[in-house]
């Protein structure tokens, strides 16, 4: 098994040899094909594993097949100055934000698909400045996001793809309100089509309530 035979498209192919991945990590090698196949996935896999890889390939060629970059920051009318990302990233951590969203901008260099973080415990003009330049993909911690909604900054109307990174862990730390407020605010109509992908390293009651409050006919992957 190599990249090439996984269809990602010529410029995140580029990009991947450009990392040097010679060839996909078990979990990458499960994962990305069920959610380019558009599947729902809880996976378990730990840190390490290349699971950041494995869910950031098939939205970045999600994002770039289903909505070229240029047509996507048509705001509706009104004077809105929230963003409108087309993809979500959750994820515990500033450490965690901050090492996905520099993988994750490799992975789209040159794509024309951007990627912005937004992070608790630092100050968020810097943040708003880039979410006004236009996002495709946000990765962002649960409270910060919490607090971009509130201003009206962010909106997740036209969500089309959900990552869950280190769900317990989130968990642990007191997120699921958080979370939940998130992904509430995912279902509100206009609704569309949105898939989501949960990560974990462990698999207890709590997460599994997650995954089917969050998923549809998901499949299950453990490596
Ligand atoms: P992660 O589990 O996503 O934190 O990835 C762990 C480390 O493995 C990171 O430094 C990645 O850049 C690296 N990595 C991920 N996928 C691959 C791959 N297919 N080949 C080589 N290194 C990889």
């Amino acid at each position: 098994g190599a990249f090439a035979e996984i269809d990602l498209g010529d410029a995140l192919n580029a990009n991947i040899r450009r990392c040097k991945y010679a060839k996909p990590t078990p979990v990458q090698r499960h994962a990305i094909p069920i959610s380019l196949a558009g599947r729902d996935l809880m996976a378990c896999a730990q840190t390490g594993s290349g699971k950041t890889a494995a869910f950031c390939f098939p939205i970045i060629s999600g994002v770039m097949r289903c909505c070229p970059p240029q047509q996507q920051q048509q705001r509706p009318r009104g004077g809105s100055r929230a963003a409108y990302p087309l993809a979500l990233i959750l994820s515990p951590t500033r450490e965690l934000s901050v090492q996905i969203h520099e993988e994750a901008r490799k992975f789209a260099y040159q794509t024309g698909v951007r990627v912005v973080v937004a992070y608790g415990g630092a100050p968020i003009n810097q943040q708003l400045r880039e979410l006004e330049r236009g996002v495709e993909i946000l990765v962002a911690t649960p409270g910060r996001l919490v607090d971009l909604l509130e201003r009206a900054r962010v909106s997740l109307q036209m969500i089309k793809y959900l990552a869950l990174d280190e769900a317990d862990r989130m968990l642990d730390m007191g997120f699921e309100p958080q979370i939940r407020r998130i992904v509430e605010q995912m279902d509100m109509p206009p609704r569309g089509v949105r898939q989501t992908m949960l990560f974990s390293a462990t698999f207890p009651k709590e997460i599994q309530r997650l995954a089917s409050d969050f998923l549809s006919n998901y499949i299950f992957l453990a490596v």
